[in-house]
Order: structure tokens, then sequence, then C-alpha cells
């Protein structure tokens, strides 16, 4: 492999297949309505950090800023089904963003930005893309969302962008503390 090939990076929690398949089933039902383009199934994560694009040679920086970092698992509740008119986006959302997410964001954002990866600085938003392309214009089936998260590590990923939506790549795991 070339060194100096551009790996497309991020930070996500990767819900293991209990979760994605509530995912997935939210995502179907919603996909009668508003139509467009599902997730797959195995591509249903949650973005914590995007970085883009790096050389191979910083991977290991990355690698070393996720070990650095020493925080509690914590449980999501997604319970709000969100369109996004202008970006076409439908998400299953989380009303209220635990402290321990926002901590594990926070922490990943403030460190890459330290080691000088550019980073987002649009506020962070907990969410999980379940329609690409989706007509937010329809009225979305009756029924609440209710889908639990326990959340006990995240991971680094890489992207490959295709025309039929991202191939995504686990690189690395790190667990988060249980006690
Ligand atoms: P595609 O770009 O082909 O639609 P994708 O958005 O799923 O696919 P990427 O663009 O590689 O794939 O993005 C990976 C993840 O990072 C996605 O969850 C995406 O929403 C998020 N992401 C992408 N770009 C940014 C960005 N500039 N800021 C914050 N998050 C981003
Ligand atoms: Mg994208």
């Amino acid at each position: 492999m070339p060194q100096d090939r551009q790996h497309r990076v991020f930070f996500a929690l990767w819900p293991e297949d209990e979760v994605a398949r509530q995912f997935d089933e939210a995502g179907h039902l919603a996909h009668r309505s508003l139509g467009g383009r599902r997730m797959r199934r195995e591509t249903l994560h949650l973005t914590l950090a995007f970085i883009g694009d790096v050389p191979a040679e910083r991977l290991a920086e990355l690698r070393g800023i996720a070990s650095s970092v020493r925080l509690p698992a914590f449980d999501l509740l997604f319970d709000r089904r969100h369109c996004l008119a202008r970006r076409k986006l439908f998400w299953a959302a989380a009303s209220i963003v635990s402290p321990g997410l926002r901590e594990l964001a926070t922490a990943l954002n403030e460190r890459l930005k330290a080691a000088d990866f550019r980073t987002e600085d649009r506020p962070f938003a907990a969410h999980v893309t379940l329609l690409r392309h989706a007509r937010c214009d329809k009225a979305l089936p009756a029924g609440d969302l209710r889908i639990e998260w326990p959340v006990r590590d995240f991971v680094l990923v890489e992207s490959e962008l295709r025309p039929e939506g991202a191939g995504y790549r686990v690189l690395q795991r790190w667990p988060l503390d249980q006690t």
C-alpha cells in the first residue's frame, strides 16, 4: 500500500447486532413514508468526531489519542425521529444527550484539535442517519421510537466513498470503563 495514500477516517459509536437491528427496523418503517435510500444495517453508526483525509503515517497518532481517552461507559436512549428537509436526511436522535456521550465527543474533538487534526466546529448532534434523500414533506408513520443502546466502546473507522454509498471499515475498538 503506498505510504502517501490518504485515509478518510472518523471516530464513531458502532452498535452491536441487536441494537443495529432496531435502528434498521426504524429505518425500514420510515422508508415506507419518506422513501429515499436506506442505510445498510451494517453501516449504521453515530459519528463522534469526523476527521477526514489523513496520510497513513498519521493513523498511529489517532490510535494514540483514542487510547489516551479514559471515560466511563454510558447508556443512550433514542426517542426522536427527525427529518432534515434541507439535507434530505432522516435521523434517529436522542432528546437527551447523556453526559457520558458529550464527554466522550468533547474529549476526542479537543484532543484532535490539540494535535492539529482538522475537526468540525459545528455543534455535536447525536444522531444515527437511517435514510438519505428522504422526502421530509411526507408524514411519518404513527408510533414512537424507543431504542436503548448500552455504549461500551468506541471505534476508529475508515470510510471508502462509493457511488452506492460509503463502505466503512472498523480499524480499531477502544473499551470504555465499566465499574
Ligand atoms: P456519503 O458521503 O457517500 O454520503 P457518508 O456521509 O456516510 O457517505 P462519509 O462522508 O465518509 O460517509 O462520512 C462518515 C461519517 O462522518 C458520516 O456519519 C457522516 O455523516 C459524518 N461526516 C461526514 N462529513 C462530516 C463533516 N464534515 N462533519 C461532521 N460529520 C461528518
Ligand atoms: Mg458524507
